[in-house]
């Protein structure tokens, strides 16, 4: 690209990130550097998000309590132990769009995926089947085929998976609710994600709940690479459980402890389930009784004391959401991204093929790529922006995923990819 067409891309993208409302926020993370101290550009938190700057203190204040206070730190610390996991409830509520009783943070996604199809997948002989996407995330697969197999049902009948439709993997809402409206009345669960990992497609939540809930089936959703990342509203949408993980768009480090929303209108029922002392109602919970007494909400879910060390971490991250306000994120977020994809089509377009649906209200913030030509060239590329300090992740078999987040990423960072792609298809050329 010539020089003054170049210059003229950077001005545009720093006077836009000037202007940016929430701008502020990116020096609240760490930004990892390149081997020449310069700042790397990170489009993977789709993937890891960024440390926040406070989260070290909030470890190190901690182990400080562990250090002074021992046992008593959980009740005299400064964020006591006992109650510590309901610190995060009202900011993990109002990130997501639930009630407070209806979130609990705890155990790890996968984990609590399965906790949830203990009591929301109960098949029977006629209605047993769970109905999810065809490229659904692995652990996914892995977990509704397991329960399947362990309720004594065959997946090859019981697993019901909707295949892509839309020329880039992507699947119309006509294929969703059409697999329900087909399927539905020997579906026991229908299991989808919110944010599709792979192609970054964001499915219409209420609609398939609607749909589903008609036909009398259950509806849980794997909000993975939806939290942190859309203006979600749980409660309204209706769906009967949700999971999600924190080491993505929710910042809280590697293996943080994840999500779990129940609605409501299962708060108090009698739901089989695998039950832990921390889910036993807290006022008597210290009496140590061996009969299980269900605190009322998505508590009811626990198992175990939570490990404060992970917790701290999701503690941190969430108030810098509550800061910044979801909505906020999200009307930035539309415009960041809505950038990167006009850049991308000008100037890359004859690289690069964005799979993902172009529609704001059928994405989030994370873009799908494909390089034209051999999957050869997709590794290729690759390679060359991550030597040139641009993050980005690779997924088999042909799929680079972009990121630009609202809390962090800038229109330059955008910027810095396109123009690496550019000077890498001009490698290729010569
Ligand atoms: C990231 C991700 C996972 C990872 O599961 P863990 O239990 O956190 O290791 C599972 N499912 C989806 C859809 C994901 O995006």
């Amino acid at each position: 690209m010539a020089d003054h067409a170049t210059s003229l891309l950077e001005a545009q993208a720093l006077e836009l990130d000037a202007r940016d409302p929430l701008a502020a926020f990116r020096d609240e993370f760490l930004v990892p550097r390149n081997d020449d101290g310069s700042e790397q550009t990170y489009l993977c938190g789709n993937s890891l998000g960024l440390q926040p700057r406070a989260t070290r203190a909030a470890l190190l204040d901690e182990l400080d309590d562990w250090h002074r206070l021992a046992v008593e730190a959980h009740f005299r610390g400064r964020h006591p132990w006992m109650p510590y996991h309901g610190f995060v409830r009202d900011d993990l509520a109002a990130l997501v769009g639930a009630l407070p009783h209806e979130v609990v943070a705890m155990n790890s996604l996968t984990v609590n995926l399965h906790l949830m199809m203990v009591s929301f997948y109960r098949p029977d002989a006629t209605r047993n089947a769970i109905l999810i996407e065809r490229n659904a995330f692995p652990s996914d697969h892995h977990a509704v085929e397991s329960q399947i197999r362990f309720h004594g049902h065959d997946p090859a009948s019981a697993l019901i998976e909707i295949d892509p439709d839309e020329p880039g993997g992507t699947l119309s809402d006509a294929a969703i609710l059409g697999a329900i409206e087909q399927h539905g009345s020997r579906i026991a669960l229908v299991m989808l994600s919110g944010v599709q990992y792979l192609t970054g497609q964001a499915f219409d939540l209420a609609a398939i709940v609607r749909a589903a809930h008609a036909k009398g089936c259950l509806v849980g959703f794997d909000l993975a690479h939806a939290a942190g990342n859309l203006a979600l509203q749980l409660h309204d949408t209706g769906c009967d459980f949700a999971v999600w993980c924190s080491y993505k768009y929710l910042n809280s480090g590697p293996g943080a402890v994840a999500g779990c929303f129940v609605h409501e209108r299962h708060a108090r029922a009698a739901l089989p389930r695998f039950a832990g002392w921390w889910g036993h109602d807290q006022a008597t919970r210290f009496r140590m009784a061996p009969e299980f007494d269900a605190t009322p909400g998505a508590d009811g879910w626990q198992l175990s004391n939570p490990p404060i060390l992970a917790l701290a971490p999701l503690r941190v991250s969430l108030s810098i959401f509550r800061r910044a306000g979801m909505g906020a994120l999200r009307a930035k977020s539309e415009a960041l991204t809505a950038y990167f994809d006009a850049l991308i089509r000008e100037h890359a377009g004859d690289v690069l093929e964005i799979t993902t649906p172009r529609e704001p209200s059928r994405r989030g913030c994370q873009l799908s790529l494909r390089v034209k030509g051999p999957r050869e060239a997709g590794r290729s590329l690759f390679d060359h922006l991550h030597a040139r300090g641009i993050v980005v992740d690779w997924r088999e078999p042909d799929v680079i995923r972009a990121a630009p987040t609202p809390l962090y990423n800038r229109r330059i960072d955008c910027l810095r990819f396109v123009l690496a792609v550019r000077e890498w298809a001009a490698t290729r050329k010569r």
